[in-house]
């Protein structure tokens, strides 16, 4: 059941208007193929068409690397790994550019300086333009050991859900009575139920570690919106009560969820990516 925020029981009259759509991916072990929506599956790529790889330029010490791993891939471009595709026909949720039908995921999955984690790549492609798949994608040399992803598919449910209360700009969020109470600080309180983990489409971040900020676009000054989460463990579905398991990776080195924001005007505009 989705729990609406209220001010100490009272309902907020505006607090709808905070409502996002949400696609949960919900992963499952399985044996996906290229011509599906999947996440740690084989991905389709033009053989003709260079593999996307990660310049190396901001590759930090890594959590659980030598000292000779650390040397080898300081500065070294690196082959992305496949994390995901998604589909148009599957999840038309997402913002494809024109004559696009699949988005792919990728991951460096190594710790990036600044991010603390895996750096994330995405391509939206023509599906219907890949005659000859590549066949067997480049392996990073290194990768780190805190990451790791198998191969899954998908249960989607689809829901909405209410910001925590970060979000909520301060000229709104101080006219409620639990805010103006003299020991508020700004962090969590009962009457707000915060997020549990899960990798899903669109929605709202779940804000652990940071707050909201930097999310404007270098290309075009735009707020930047979460588009992606990529979650390490799974909480209780609040929409489908799917219980709490595992999830498609474990992408936990300083925190758990790889959150992506995309520029509202184009998807291809530059990501920002907050590891909460
Ligand atoms: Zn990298
Ligand atoms: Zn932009």
């Amino acid at each position: 059941m989705i729990i609406k925020p209220t001010d100490n029981g009272r309902e907020i009259p505006w607090i709808d208007d905070w409502l996002r759509p949400v696609v949960r991916l919900h992963q499952s072990p399985g044996t996906p193929a290229r011509a599906d929506s999947h996440s740690g599956g084989p991905m389709l790529w033009p053989s003709d068409e260079p593999w996307p790889h990660c310049d190396g330029s901001s590759h930090g010490t890594g959590y659980d690397l030598t000292a000779e791993q650390v040397e080898l891939v300081r500065g070294r471009s690196t082959p992305f790994t496949g994390a995901m595709q998604l589909y148009r026909r599957d999840f038309p949720e997402l913002p494809f550019p024109d004559g696009t039908d699949l988005l792919q995921v990728f991951l460096c999955l190594l710790e990036h300086e600044e991010i603390y984690g895996p750096d994330v790549h995405l391509v939206w492609r023509a599906a219907g333009e890949v005659t000859d798949p590549l066949a067997e994608p480049p392996l990073p040399e290194v990768v780190d050991p805190v990451y790791a992803i198998w191969p899954c598919v998908f249960t989607p449910c689809r829901s909405h859900e209410y910001p925590m209360h970060y979000e909520i700009p301060h000229e709104l969020l101080y006219e409620l009575e639990f805010a103006q109470a003299p020991d508020f600080r700004g962090g969590p309180v009962e009457c707000w139920p915060g997020h549990g983990d899960s990798t899903k489409i669109g929605g709202w971040t779940r804000w652990y570690r940071g707050m909201p900020g930097g999310e404007t676009c270098p290309d075009c000054g735009a707020l930047r919106v979460q588009m992606l989460a990529l979650a390490s463990s799974e909480n209780e579905c609040p929409a489908c009560d799917r219980p709490e398991g595992k999830a498609g990776w474990r992408l936990d080195g300083r925190d758990d969820t790889v959150n992506v924001f995309a520029c509202p005007k184009d998807p291809r505009h530059a990501l920002w990516v907050d590891i909460q």
